[in-house]
């Protein structure tokens, strides 16, 4: 359990030094649980990688990554993958649901290593009516919408109860208009779990209705605006 992700000093280059990308330029950054971040920027600029080293996914090429206090950039990749399993749950555009596999049995994919088999259907029946999709806890995902797959693939990620959860452009397959259900879901996500929302999005109308905006340009941070305080809503 964790209530900040902080960056300290981040780079991350890919390639050799014939052909070095460098996807991030010295980033250091606070990431507060109780907000619901949003990270813009154009396409390339540094998003994604971005997500990935806030989610332990990647690692640094220098630079260190701390979850609460302590310093996990050195940490073993079969450690990370514990903690991530255990404390953080990731949404991507793609949705990433197995097809052969029914909405409710996605939804446990998490727990398969979890030896909790009696609680594991009940909590995803619930996480499932959560998200609006109780009639469809037997389909499979060809016989869902994109918005209904969406859906699915954010239940999963709450299955194991995580601190945080991290979306790389969620609704960048969708229409706009369930793109913002979507949007309107982790809104609702947040207040009930309270978990940490980071959220990547091209799309800069949900941004402004997020906490905080970050806005990306070529692997540099060009705007960090707290457009909302968790606080002071709560007042
Ligand atoms: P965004 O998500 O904002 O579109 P990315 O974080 O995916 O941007 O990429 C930032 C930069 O790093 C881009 O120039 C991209 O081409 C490069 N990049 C990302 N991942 C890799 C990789 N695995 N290998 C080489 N270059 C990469
Ligand atoms: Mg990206």
């Amino acid at each position: 359990m964790f209530s900040t992700i902080t960056l300290q000093k981040v780079s991350k280059y890919y390639g050799n030094n014939d052909a070095l990308i460098w996807a991030l330029q010295d980033i250091t950054t606070v990431f507060h649980q109780k907000d619901f971040t949003s990270i813009i920027g154009a396409s390339g600029s540094g998003k994604s990688t971005l997500l990935n080293m806030i989610g332990t996914l990647e690692r640094p090429s220098s630079g260190n990554v701390l979850l609460g206090d302590r310093d996990v950039t050195m940490l073993h990749s079969n450690d990370l993958a514990d903690i991530r399993s255990r404390n953080i749950g990731f949404i991507f555009q793609q949705f990433h649901l197995l097809p052969s596999l029914t909405a409710l049995e996605n939804v446990c994919i998490p727990l398969f290593h979890q030896h909790v088999p009696f609680h594991k259907e009940k909590r995803a029946k619930e996480l499932l009516q959560l998200v609006g999709l109780k009639e469809k806890i037997s389909s499979f995902p060809s016989q869902l919408s994109g918005g209904q797959q969406q859906r699915v693939a954010i239940a999963r990620a709450l299955i194991t109860r995580p601190d945080w959860l991290l979306a790389d452009e969620p609704t960048g397959n969708l229409d706009s208009e369930t793109g913002k259900n979507i949007f309107e879901l982790l809104i609702s996500v947040k207040e009930i779990n309270h978990c940490g929302i980071i959220l990547v999005t091209h799309d800069p109308s949900l941004a402004e209705k997020t906490d905080r905006i970050i806005e990306m340009k070529d692997g540099a941070i060009i705007r960090d605006e707290m457009i909302r305080s968790q606080e002071k809503v709560k007042q």
